[in-house]
């Protein structure tokens, strides 16, 4: 009998007729259908990706939220839980049915206090990234009423706009992250001239977009132009995370549970207050004798706080997250085949000169710019493939200078 002719599994041709025909286990395919093959699952994966947001907002359980955000920072375990639970149920209410139970899930918008760099804006960055949505973060500092010297509110609108490439639908089920949402409270010895005195006229102004509403948005930012053609952006499923330091917030804490203390003699005198932590004891009150307004507090209705960090967590944070600077330095190292260790004892002199000058986690990456600058600028032109910092190392790089310096800068 003649020897069998190969031929494609798929299309029929001939060895001869293809370029090329590739055997499998019992099978074989030319070089036409593997490219036609190809086509189609570029084509499919094109689908997919852009066929139903929802399903790109990966649904995931309050546990698994608190893992990935345990990957990325250290900590914080009480935010973390309450930011998992929130996160999960604002993103549940985006993806509810449309029941006619009349059950409507409110927005579930947070409201961080804690020291500046305690990884409030990494606690957002972090979710929006879990999440693979846009993420736009504010200065509250710079918004004005309209009519001021500033930025409208609606500029908030603008930066996830950009975020999102511009795609409505995405911006609209994005995260917007409102930065020193203290600094608008109400007080009367605001120096500001440039904004109206109390800064209760941008806690106005914000109401609306954080209760969920159609906002006309300048695409291109800056001040509203009467010949500007706006965008319509509907802020109902955007997800709002406000963070601030409320500089003295634990005066106001502290005073309310002596009160408490006093006129509930049994209540709050039996458990024993924590005086180094009062942060843990805020309740929505507080923040209404800080100067932000009732209605504001009701449409930020989760309220948690980050704990200040101690030289122990810094030094988590140097070598632990997954981006880790430590683990930063030592692959760009790596990709000039240098190998970088770094020794505990350097490690404990890093977070020993955060503290002592006060540069809190921000400063930690600042020390090691300038331990490491010298190493980085010389060993990708040298033989050396080998660098060991020790705490000798660090101290001849860092003098008092550089530490005044950055101080200075933080
Ligand atoms: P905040 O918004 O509270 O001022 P950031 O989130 O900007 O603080 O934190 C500043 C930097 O400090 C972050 O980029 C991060 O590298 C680091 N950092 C702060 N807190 C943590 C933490 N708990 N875990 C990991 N890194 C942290």
């Amino acid at each position: 009998m003649a020897k069998e002719e190969l031929e494609c599994s798929f299309c029929g041709r001939k060895k001869p007729e293809t370029n090329l025909l590739i055997a499998g286990l019992d099978a074989h395919i030319c070089d036409r259908c593997i490219e036609q093959a190809h086509g189609i699952v570029i084509e499919e994966s094109k689908q997919s990706d852009s066929s139903d947001l929802s399903a790109e907002l990966k649904l995931r359980k309050p546990q698994q939220i608190k893992k990935f955000l345990d990957e990325y920072i250290i900590g914080q375990d009480m935010t973390k839980k309450v930011m998992s639970v929130a996160v999960y149920n604002h993103y549940k209410r985006l993806l509810q049915p449309n029941t006619k139970d009349d059950i409507e899930i409110q927005k579930s918008n947070i409201i961080m206090v804690g020291q500046t760099g305690t990884g409030k804006t990494l606690m957002a960055k972090t979710i929006a990234r879990m999440l693979n949505v846009p993420l736009a973060i504010v200065d509250a500092t710079v918004l004005t009423e309209a009519g001021y010297v500033g930025e409208d509110v609606e500029s908030i609108l603008t930066r996830l706009l950009q975020a999102a490439d511009y795609n409505l639908e995405k911006a609209e089920k994005g995260i917007v992250f409102i930065d020193e949402i203290d600094k608008i409270a109400r007080k009367s010895d605001n120096p500001s001239i440039t904004r109206d005195v109390s800064g209760e006229g941008v806690q106005q102004a914000l109401l609306k977009l954080l209760e969920g509403t159609v906002v006309n948005v300048p695409p291109k930012g800056g001040r509203k132009h009467p010949d500007q053609k706006f965008i319509e952006v509907n802020t109902e499923n955007i997800l709002f995370i406000a963070g601030g330091a409320f500089d003295g917030i634990e005066r106001v804490i502290s005073k309310r549970l002596n009160m408490q203390a006093v006129g509930y003699s049994a209540s709050m005198s039996d458990e024993v207050v924590d005086q180094n932590h009062l942060l843990q004891y805020i309740i929505p009150k507080d923040l209404k004798d800080f100067g932000l307004i009732p209605e504001i507090i009701g449409r930020l209705p989760v309220l948690t706080y980050m704990d200040p960090l101690d030289a122990n967590t810094l030094r988590a944070i140097l070598t632990e997250p997954k981006n880790a600077i430590i683990k930063q330095y030592k692959k760009l190292f790596e990709m000039d085949e240098i190998e970088f260790t770094i020794t505990d004892g350097a490690l404990d002199y890093v977070v020993n000169k955060a503290i002592e000058y006060k540069l809190g986690a921000r400063g930690l990456r600042s020390l090691c710019e300038e331990i490491l600058t010298d190493a980085m600028f010389e060993l990708p032109s040298s033989n050396e493939k080998k660098l060991n910092v020790t705490k000798a190392y660090a101290e001849d790089k860092l003098t008092k200078t550089t530490l005044k310096k950055l101080k200075a800068v933080s």
